[in-house]
């Protein structure tokens, strides 16, 4: 499986979300994803069986765009000798635009996660649920169960729970003899029950330390031992610092593992959203000042830091829909400079005449702002930060500061006026 990176992960999105809005005029947009266990070869034999099944579609329009759709897949197809390590998908189809219009697209993906079942689907829509899945955040937590009697540790990635190692204890139980005999039996039970939590400790912080991506621990169990345990530095002392919070469950056992886990969802969904949080704090606190304050925002602003090699961070927000467009003459080769569109009006007609040749300006080509600020901010190696819209502080970047803003490395005087 291969891990997606911040940019890649928000590429991936932008390109589903795009594939998303498309519409077919009735079911005539394919969907084809294709697992690297299957042939190609009967995936082709699949393809043509369907494409002599539509010859029977009575609109001749849709029959003729169901063929044209089969008949691209087929073409595609015929680069591949077997799919690729995790498959691969492809959405064919014609798709209504703005006018009214048809046009036939075609997208191949090479997925970040193995596909496993082969499907073929006509509709007017594209099916991108099992490619929307692959981008759910992967964190990883582990997990600890622990009381006298038993210690249960897990891995948490994504939604998915595995078990390390189950163990059981030789702590005695108490009961009452009286006496001294009693007072010799409690205080062996305290010396074993000691002896059985830093073995726990040392065991489970082998396999959390050996956990590539560990962002926190959640240490569950029924009774009061696992604070006992969390509070008696068991875990090693670079662990401690990951412990997310203690929770109530019933089991110490297997089973305990998803209970902790639905216990410490809440949780979990604000550590998510932790780490931009703060750093929209910090932007903001930075531009609350009234003196050498190192934050700026505004596209435009941005623009000159970042090329003065100023930028510390880069905060960008996710809700920018955006593109960076280049725009020139349809017939001559005049250019009139980049501007930053927004993504809806990326498609319509500029109302602009060319100076040199009276002919009409176009957009030649376009970039998601996004990347291509990214870009800007890695050749004076700032630290780009997507920030989401999921938390309050991400909204306030969007809402009140236009979704494009910067931690500076030095105070720096930018100008008011500036156009992106
Ligand atoms: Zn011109």
């Amino acid at each position: 499986m291969t891990e997606l990176t911040t940019r890649q992960r928000y590429d991936f999105k932008r390109d589903l979300e795009e594939i998303s809005s498309l519409r077919g005029q009735h079911t005539e947009l394919i969907s084809l994803y294709v697992p690297a266990s299957k042939q190609i070869s009967d995936v082709t034999n699949y393809l043509r069986s369907e494409a002599s099944q539509a010859s029977n579609i009575k609109s001749t329009q849709t029959r003729k765009n169901v063929q044209a759709a089969i008949e691209s897949l087929l073409s595609r197809l015929r680069y591949h000798r077997q799919a690729p390590e995790n498959g691969l998908v492809l959405f064919v189809g014609s798709v209504v635009t703005g006018n009214n219009q048809q046009e036939m697209r075609a997208y191949v993906f090479e997925p970040p996660q193995p596909i496993t079942t082969f499907l073929y689907r006509c509709d007017s829509t594209f099916h991108i649920d099992l490619l929307k899945e692959m981008l759910a955040e992967k964190d990883v937590y582990g997990l600890l169960l622990i009381d006298r009697r038993e210690c249960t540790v897990g891995i948490l990635r994504g939604k998915k729970v595995d078990l390390v190692f189950y163990d059981t204890s030789q702590v005695p139980g108490k009961h009452g003899r009286g006496g001294q005999s009693q007072r010799r039996m409690e205080r062996r039970t305290e010396i074993a029950a000691e002896e059985w939590y830093k073995k726990m400790g040392e065991r489970a912080s082998e396999v959390f330390r050996n956990t590539p991506g560990l962002v926190g621990i959640l240490v569950g169990g029924p009774g009061p031992s696992k604070r006992y345990f969390a509070e008696g530095k068991f875990l090693h002392y670079e662990l401690e610092p990951k412990v997310v919070d203690l929770f109530d469950t019933g089991y110490t056992d297997e089973s305990g593992l998803k209970e902790l886990v639905g216990q410490a969802s809440g949780a979990l969904q604000h550590l998510g959203l932790v780490k931009e949080k703060k750093l929209v704090q910090r932007f903001l606190r930075e531009v609350q000042k009234a003196q050498s304050g190192v934050a700026t925002y505004g596209e435009g602003q941005v623009r000159y830091a970042l090329n003065a090699g100023a930028v510390e961070t880069l905060l960008l927000s996710e809700g920018l829909r955006r593109y960076r467009v280049q725009i020139g003459c349809s017939q001559c080769d005049y250019l009139a400079g980049d501007r930053t569109l927004k993504a809806a009006d990326v498609d319509n007609r500029l109302d602009e005449k060319c100076p040199r040749c009276g002919s009409r300006l176009v957009v030649k080509s376009k970039k998601d702002v996004v990347d291509e600020l990214s870009e800007l901010a890695e050749g004076s190696k700032a630290t780009v930060e997507l920030v989401s819209q999921d938390s309050e502080e991400g909204e306030t970047l969007l809402k009140a500061f236009g979704g494009i803003a910067a931690i500076l490395r030095y105070p720096l005087e930018i100008p008011t006026k500036l156009d992106a």
